[in-house]
Parts: C-alpha cells; sequence; structure tokens
C-alpha cells in the first residue's frame, strides 16, 4: 500500500496556544453584550468596561499565546482611557500587539455560559464583529454556549463565564 506524502511544512513556524477565561457578576438594569453584541435581556455584567466577557477571555486566550501578559495588565481598570471601552477595541488593540511580534491567529474556540437568554441566534454575529476587529475571517472563529444546569453561580442566573482558547503562529 502507498503511503501518503507528509505535507510540507516550513520547519521555522512556530505554534502557539493560549487560553483565557473571563466571570462577571450579573445585575438588573445593566447592558449584556457579548461579542459586540448587544442582547435584549433584564440583567447584565457588572464591570469597568462593557463586561464582554466573551471578548476579555478570547483577549486573555491571545495574549496567552504570545505570553504578553494579560487583559489586566493592558487595559487595567484604574485607566480612564480604558473607562466605558467598547471590548472591541481591545481586541484591535490587541491585534496591533501580535502584528508587532510577527503572529497571526489560526484560530480560535470559545465557550459562553449563561443561563438566560439563549444565544444562538447572536452567534452569528459575534463571529461576525470578533473577526472584523481582529482582522481575520468568520471561519478561523467558533463560539458556542451552554448553561449551568441550574448548578454554580451561571446555573442560578447570578454570573456570566466565557472561556477561549486560541491558536497563533509565526514564520
Ligand atoms: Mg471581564
Amino acid at each position: 500500500m502507498k503511503t501518503k506524502k507528509p505535507l510540507q511544512k516550513n520547519p521555522h513556524c512556530i505554534h502557539r496556544i493560549g487560553f483565557g477565561n473571563d466571570l462577571h457578576r450579573l445585575a438588573a438594569g445593566r447592558k449584556l453584550v457579548l461579542g459586540g453584541v448587544r442582547i435584549p435581556f433584564e440583567k447584565g455584567p457588572v464591570g469597568h468596561s462593557d463586561g464582554d466577557a466573551l471578548s476579555h477571555a478570547i483577549c486573555d486566550a491571545l495574549l496567552g499565546a504570545a505570553a504578553l501578559g494579560d487583559i489586566g495588565r493592558h487595559f487595567p481598570d484604574t485607566s480612564p482611557s480604558w473607562r466605558n471601552a467598547s471590548s472591541l477595541a481591545f481586541l484591535r488593540y490587541i491585534r496591533e500587539l501580535l502584528q508587532e511580534a510577527g503572529y497571526v491567529i489560526v484560530n480560535l474556540d470559545a465557550t459562553i455560559g449563561l443561563e438566560r437568554p439563549k444565544l444562538a441566534p447572536y452567534i452569528p454575529k459575534m463571529r461576525e464583529k470578533v473577526a472584523r476587529a481582529l482582522g481575520i475571517s468568520v471561519e478561523q472563529i467558533s463560539v458556542k454556549a451552554k448553561t449551568g444546569e441550574g448548578q454554580d453561580a451561571v446555573g442560578r442566573g447570578e454570573a456570566l463565564r466565557a472561556d477561549a482558547t486560541a491558536l497563533i503562529e509565526k514564520g
């Protein structure tokens, strides 16, 4: 039997993975924004910025992959310049940091934990907005959503959580 020829790869190409997560407490009367998309709901995250946990988790995954610190270092909550900033601005800033360091994004995968409301109808727009902010294609971003099955702070509807992984490459 003929064996398949292995794919030719650039031996100098470096791949790096990163992980990020974020949790925000939910409170009545706050805006719910995920991946830059406004979602109508009676509660939203409490936070210094817009509390966009999906964008924050993706920021930390990308920063982690490049070993460039974390979101708190780049966007300190004591800094007035980021007060009420759209988290898509954080993503645009990180896109520049990665470019300067010579990295490109291969793909991102994220999961949002939220008891209510159902997020499925908003996911295509989230992928679009995050892709545009990072200068990549929608196919490079996966966003999933799940509930907390009535358990923990997410399950009780008290918190919003997001986890993300990122793969970047250089060379
Ligand atoms: Mg956050």
